[in-house]
């Protein structure tokens, strides 16, 4: 793979920038992988990114139904933060925050990892009461995060109204070292360093079915034809439950478009990310000037990949009440993708009834900031069958009733 640096981008723009090579390859499959990841999103190519780096299992394929990072991925309002309640999330959310801090460098591929810093508002005395415990638990945690008043969210928000009509602005949660990133990057910069080690990506190749043998895994059935495995992780976010019914099992998820939309570009307004739970709706300004906003989940278990106008007026309807200038913007854009809820609102990071068969899914809303310490803990589950990172995330916890209720974290999708 060849070092991408400032000295690179002079010597290809002497040469008419025609040095460049693919940043990863297309193969085409071969008949057997030690380890086959299912799905190439930024869960699953992290996940064989760090099987390669930390473990030297490098015999593996990620196969991908559609085109790399086009599922959720792709499609994330790009939240990173790690402000989370219960012990097992805040360490999971807390590495992945802390791998993001480096993983430009690390990836040798610009994230535009950006720590602007993310505020969720305190809208009622039970939100201002949930904040201050989640404050006070992550400073046991480790986590840095603050309890700011509303004249400090003024400071931080110039735009901010913060007598909302119906809502009043009463302080907010203030995680300094949150931010944003370029989601498409992350799934590319996994992708072309798993390329590096060998892996093989195989984009436009659904898996259609789980072979299995006493138990064991044996492989997947492909639209290009039977590949065999010794080990398997499904990572497809809200097609979970369609995969784990493959393999014989079946999931506590459900699965619900999540939306989001984008306005027009304006000049810089904005530059840290804000989260109104109460109202809900979410909103950061990207690079290129849009506000990005986050709007609600459908309220109906579907599996369409898009967006509905009735979802853009209610959240644009809420979030005018604490952001009045937006009323005047246009909106440019609105998408939607498939995200897969667990009842605890936790992710599922475990071994599965079916041997050798792994499952990373129900990061639900809020999944993209986990990526590379999710990827992290099933690397290491996955290589050695153990995690202290993933232990907590069990698929039994729903049999044995050990619920890990992130339901005030994760109330707004983000
Ligand atoms: C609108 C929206 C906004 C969001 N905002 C945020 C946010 O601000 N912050 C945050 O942290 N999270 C956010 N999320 C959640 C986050 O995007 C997801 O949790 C995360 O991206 C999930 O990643 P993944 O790799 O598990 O899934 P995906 O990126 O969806 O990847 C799964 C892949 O599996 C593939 N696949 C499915 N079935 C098969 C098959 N049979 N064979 C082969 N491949 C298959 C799919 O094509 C897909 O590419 C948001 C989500 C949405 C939709």
């Amino acid at each position: 793979m060849r070092h991408y640096s400032a000295f690179a981008v002079a010597r290809e723009a002497l040469r008419h920038h025609t040095g460049w090579e693919r940043a990863w390859r297309s193969p085409e499959p071969k008949r057997r992988y030690d380890v086959i990841i299912v799905g190439a999103g930024g869960h699953g190519l992290a996940t064989a990114y760090y099987l390669g780096k930390n473990y030297g299992i490098q015999n593996v394929a990620v196969i991908e139904k559609g085109w790399l990072g086009g599922g959720n991925t792709g499609r994330n309002t790009t939240i990173i933060r790690s402000n989370y309640l219960q012990d097992p999330s805040a360490a999971i959310y807390e590495k992945s925050r802390s791998l993001y801090e480096h993983l430009s460098q690390d990836l040798n591929y610009n994230l535009m990892f950006s720590p602007r810093g993310v505020m969720m508002l305190a809208q009622t005395q039970n939100e201002v009461r949930g904040y201050k415990r989640t404050a006070h638990a992550n400073a046991l945690q480790g986590v840095t995060t603050e309890w700011i008043s509303p004249q400090r969210v003024k400071e931080l928000v110039p735009i901010i109204n913060l007598d909302g009509p119906r809502y009043p602005v009463l302080g907010a949660l203030w995680q300094a070292r949150a931010g944003t990133a370029r989601h498409d990057a992350l799934a590319w910069g996994y992708a072309r360093a798993c390329s590096a080690m060998g892996m093989d990506i195989i984009q436009q190749c659904e898996v259609t079915g789980v072979r299995s043998d006493n138990g064991h895994v044996k492989g997947v059935e492909t639209t290009r034809g039977p590949i065999d495995c010794d080990k398997l992780g499904i990572v497809v976010a809200g097609h979970s439950g369609v995969l784990a019914e493959m393999a014989g099992f079946r999931l506590p998820i459900e699965s619900v478009a999540l939306q989001a939309l984008v306005s027009e570009p304006i000049k810089p307004c904005m530059d840290v990310v804000v989260m109104a739970n109460t109202v809900h709706g979410y909103m950061s300004q990207s690079d290129k000037g849009e506000m990005v906003i986050g709007g609600g989940a459908d309220g109906y278990n579907n599996y369409t990949q898009r967006g509905s106008f009735h979802h853009v007026e209610e959240t644009v309807r809420a979030l005018v009440e604490t952001f009045p200038m937006i009323s005047r913007l246009k909106m440019l854009r609105q998408w939607g993708g498939i995200v897969d809820m667990t009842g605890d609102r936790s992710p599922i990071l475990s071994k599965t009834p079916l041997g050798g068969c792994f499952i990373n899914c129900g990061w639900g809303t809020g999944g993209f900031k986990a990526i590379p310490g999710s990827g992290w803990g099933m690397a290491q589950l996955m290589a050695t069958g153990h995690s202290p990172l993933t232990e907590a995330f069990t698929l039994d916890r729903f049999a044995e009733g050990r619920f890990i209720d992130e339901s005030v974290a994760a109330g707004v999708a983000h």
